[in-house]
């Protein structure tokens, strides 16, 4: 084996580097990325349709965003917001502020990750409340810290999601429920007002995606968003909306609860909030984040660094009009999605909102979720040039979220090569033993 080969570094990589962190879908080394795309160490090209997790709404390497941080890095290499600030933290907390709907004093926390501002939620909520429990949602994904994990109801959180003060409540489906969309909402609502009725003074908020996106791009049907916000007005819960996976554009408005125009208590930010530098962010109301002063300080979050890069991101979304764009790239790609769906029985669903896509794998006749096949696919897709990754609570969902700079040519050749994958796989040309490796989550 080459010193330094692909096979090297992974057999290395197999060595030192924790399973804790993993997800593996297929064998690839990244060697370098620009826009949408990737190259390995092989020298291989790949159209990204995973966007490295949506964090690459802006496109690899995005000039202005490079230029932003060699600048930030140059004057200020970093220094610890906790003690002393500097303009771009200040300047990008008071864009964020500026974004938010609702009339009332808001403030911002920042952190590197979504998950530590999951454990924000999961520590401040309770004492600004003064109420000890939080309402969430099976399914969910909201991190993997201590705090973020017990408010998940993801199957990948099973070994340490369970904290005494949390209740999941099951979200809508619409695929997977026997009635209408209305009906789905009318029964998930009739049980969390069940709940509250019981015990709604135990409650000092709910958290929920606008889309659950790993737990099997879930998109819920129109309503269900206003009708939570409704039922935390009357017992008095904050209302808290993780958009770490689908704010900044990527659903075709800024954030996703736009599309219910709902006013939040608090917003979990991240991912792409600065290209890919780590920054994440609560926005909320001042009495939360000011809940319980030095109570949840990382100490390099909100670097200048990082704040430089949310600050040129924000403007390169604004700038080329990404929200609008990825919109109208969405409305491209489900069309394409829907073609091939009429192709192949084994494509359950498409749904998806913007450039965040879901397409649930089954066995045809049963409508059973088919994991192996998804597990196949985003190998065999790699294989033929295209990076894509699956999701979901049964593990069958792919999730389509490209760079939103993706091209609508770039879109047609990512659909192609899913068709070709699928094709492939389902006439037996993918080895069962090439795939033993890979078992995604
Ligand atoms: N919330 C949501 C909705 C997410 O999708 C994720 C990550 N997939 C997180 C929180 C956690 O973010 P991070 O991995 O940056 O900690």
């Amino acid at each position: 084996m080459r010193k330094g080969s692909e096979q090297d570094l992974l057999a290395r990589d197999r060595q030192v580097l924790a399973e804790a962190m993993k997800i593996r879908f297929f064998p690839m080394v990244l060697c370098s990325n620009r826009g949408s795309i990737v190259r390995d160490l092989e020298g291989r090209r790949y159209l990204d349709f995973s966007a490295s997790w949506a964090v690459a709404s802006t496109g690899y390497g995005h000039p202005r965003v490079v230029r932003a941080v060699s600048r930030a890095v140059r004057k200020t290499s970093t220094n610890s917001p906790i003690s002393i600030p500097c303009r771009a933290t200040i300047e990008l907390a008071e864009r964020l502020v500026g974004m938010m709907p609702g009339d009332f004093p808001k403030k911002v926390w920042f952190g590197h990750s979504g998950s530590e501002a999951g454990d924000l939620i999961a520590k401040f909520l309770p004492i600004a409340k003064k109420r000890p429990k939080i309402l969430t949602f099976v399914g969910g994904y909201h991190g993997q810290t201590l705090g973020a994990a017990s408010l998940s109801g993801h199957t990948a959180q099973a070994a340490f999601g369970h904290a005494a003060n949390v209740t999941k409540v099951p979200y809508p489906n619409p695929y997977r429920f026997p009635g209408d969309a209305q009906a789905c909402v009318e029964e998930n609502v009739g049980r969390i007002r069940e709940l509250l009725q019981r015990s709604g003074e135990e409650y000092a908020g709910l958290l929920v995606e606008p889309i659950q996106s790993d737990g099997g791009v879930i998109v819920p049907p129109d309503g269900f968003l206003s009708r939570l916000a409704t039922l935390c007005r009357e017992y008095g819960l904050y209302y808290v909306i993780d958009e770490v996976k689908t704010g900044f554009g990527r659903t075709g408005t800024m954030f996703a609860f736009e599309h219910e125009g709902v006013v939040p208590d608090a917003v979990m930010l991240g991912k792409p909030m600065a290209s890919g530098i780590p920054l994440s962010a609560v926005v909320g109301r001042r009495e939360i984040l000011d809940a319980v002063p030095s109570g949840h300080m990382m100490t390099t979050a909100g670097n200048p660094v990082a704040c430089a890069a949310g600050l040129v991101t924000l403007n390169i979304i604004e700038d080329e009009n990404l929200a609008e764009r990825a919109g109208r790239r969405g409305e491209q790609l489900k069309a394409r999605l829907l073609e091939l769906a009429a192709r192949f029985p084994s494509v359950g669903e498409v749904r998806g909102r913007g450039l965040m896509m879901g397409l649930e794998l089954v066995h045809p006749e049963s409508g059973d979720p088919d994991s192996g096949l998804a597990r196949a696919v985003c190998y065999r897709a790699k294989q033929l040039g295209l990076i894509v990754f699956y999701v979901g609570t049964s593990s069958n969902v792919l999730e389509l979220t490209p760079p939103l700079v993706v091209t609508e040519k770039q879109l047609g050749t990512g659909v192609r090569i899913l068709a070709q994958a699928l094709e492939d796989v389902l006439a037996g040309r993918v080895s069962g033993q090439d795939l033993e490796a890979y078992s995604g989550w």
